[in-house]
């Protein structure tokens, strides 16, 4: 697919500082909010946040096609999603060309220009957008092996169907909030080590997952399915995803219906919802499906994505420490795949609904997505840059995940999901 906004030889007459997540080439959607006025739809070029309604207000959307330009004032981008992807390429594409180097119409509307751009450090970013529902799936295969050894059994890490069906559960939408969102640990029943009798209190074990979260732009009716070929389609962009779990909570209430309280405390959200399209030039093979797939979950093309992904721990006025450098493209089960999964047997899709990865594990110990691998189980604890451990993570450190892709000179990422762990209350 050729996309005109993604060519890496466009420049903007907007500065874009070196290693910048927001080339002109990104051109991703968010909601932001200056001072007490209303949140608002926008857009981001370098440390410029653009005011999408600012620009229908000045007509910079007239010719697009659409009726109905007050969905660029709402306060989430559902409605703007649910155009569908042919309409929102077209309005990156035109976002480009207005911020396109050669292009002075906008470039000279001093007016328009001093009510649409913003620095980024004077608004807030607000949640993208209204979450109607929430899965979770754990679809990378050396997550899943690694937590089947250290609770199960390693000779038997994968459960039998794990890999013939995207195994997932549905989370809970209502507490998925943006980045710059603190969270409290979560008080909870666990069962202590060698006692017959749970305990409540705040978990002793609180983790991270790294995982990728799609949003998507299509409503179907009940008893309508999304065939693999057409799941993207319905994928308008990516998030990255800090799926906040408690371990202690987790390993007492799982069995038999899944998690519950230990994964719907917080998770955390980058603020940009970057386009599937923008990731069009990162697509690569994922890794090769044996046993074969039942004919439903067949797919052609590459359908996973070259993304690098960093963890950060940093304890109160420490510098930051990395802790996981993984990537996307490990994921064993597809986006395509994981949407065919969902509504193959009727379950509606809603445009707005997030769809987690699950925790996106590499074949390196650096690249394990969770402290609860990263630390085995609390075998092998991290050094800090103050010397102090960490098996978990602690009271008042914060939690930032970062991702981004990079090729011909062009690097297209997310900015960063940020969290501080604070104390119980
Ligand atoms: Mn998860």
């Amino acid at each position: 697919m050729n996309i005109k906004a993604n060519d890496p030889s466009l420049k903007s007459w907007l500065e874009v500082p070196e290693n910048s997540d927001f080339p002109i080439q990104n051109i991703p959607f968010g909601i932001f909010k200056y001072e007490d006025d209303e949140p608002r739809t926008a857009t981001r070029i370098g440390d410029h946040v653009i005011d999408l309604s600012a620009l229908a207000d000045f007509g910079y959307f007239d010719k697009l096609g659409i009726e109905d330009l007050s969905v660029f004032y709402q306060p989430v981008l559902n409605d703007i999603f649910a155009f569908g992807k042919p309409m929102m390429c077209k309005v990156r594409n035109r976002l480009s060309d207005l911020f396109e180097a050669g292009n002075e119409e906008l470039k000279n509307d001093h007016e328009a220009r001093n009510n649409a751009i913003f620095k980024i450090e004077e608004v807030k970013m607000m949640m993208p957008v209204q979450v109607g529902d929430y899965t979770d799936f754990y679809s990378s295969e050396e997550h899943a092996t690694n937590v089947g050894t250290m609770f199960r059994d390693p000779d038997n890490a994968l459960l039998p169907n794990w890999k013939h069906i995207p195994v997932g559960y549905h989370g809970r939408s209502s507490s998925i909030v943006v980045s710059e969102t603190n969270i409290h640990r979560p008080k909870g029943q666990t069962l202590p080590p060698d006692t017959d009798k749970p305990v409540f209190g705040p978990t002793k074990l609180m983790d991270f997952e790294l995982e990728m979260a799609f949003v998507t732009c299509r409503e179907t009716p009940l008893g309508e399915n999304i065939p693999v070929d057409e799941a993207e389609d319905a994928i308008i962009g990516l998030v990255l995803f800090n799926d906040l779990s408690a371990r202690d909570i987790q390993k007492w209430e799982y069995v038999p219906l899944g998690p519950f309280l230990a994964k719907n405390f917080g998770s955390v959200i980058s603020p940009w919802i970057v386009t599937l399209d923008a990731f069009e030039p990162f697509r690569v093979e994922g890794p090769k499906q044996d046993p074969p797939v039942l004919p439903y979950l067949k797919f052609e093309g590459r359908k996973n994505f070259d993304i690098n992904l960093e963890v950060y721990l940093q304890a109160e006025n420490q510098p930051e420490h990395r802790v996981c450098l993984s990537n996307f493209k490990y994921m064993y089960w597809n986006m395509a795949q994981q949407l065919a999964h969902q509504s193959v047997n009727g379950c509606n899709i809603r445009v707005g609904d997030m769809y987690a990865s699950g925790t996106i594990s590499g074949p390196t110990p650096e690249s394990y997505g969770s402290m609860l691998e990263l630390s085995w189980k609390g075998t092998k604890p991290i050094v800090m840059p103050d010397g102090s451990q960490r098996k978990f993570i602690n009271d008042n450190d914060t939690i930032i995940m970062r991702g981004f892709a990079e090729k011909d000179g062009v690097r297209v990422g997310f900015g960063e999901s940020k969290t501080k762990i604070l104390p119980a209350l």
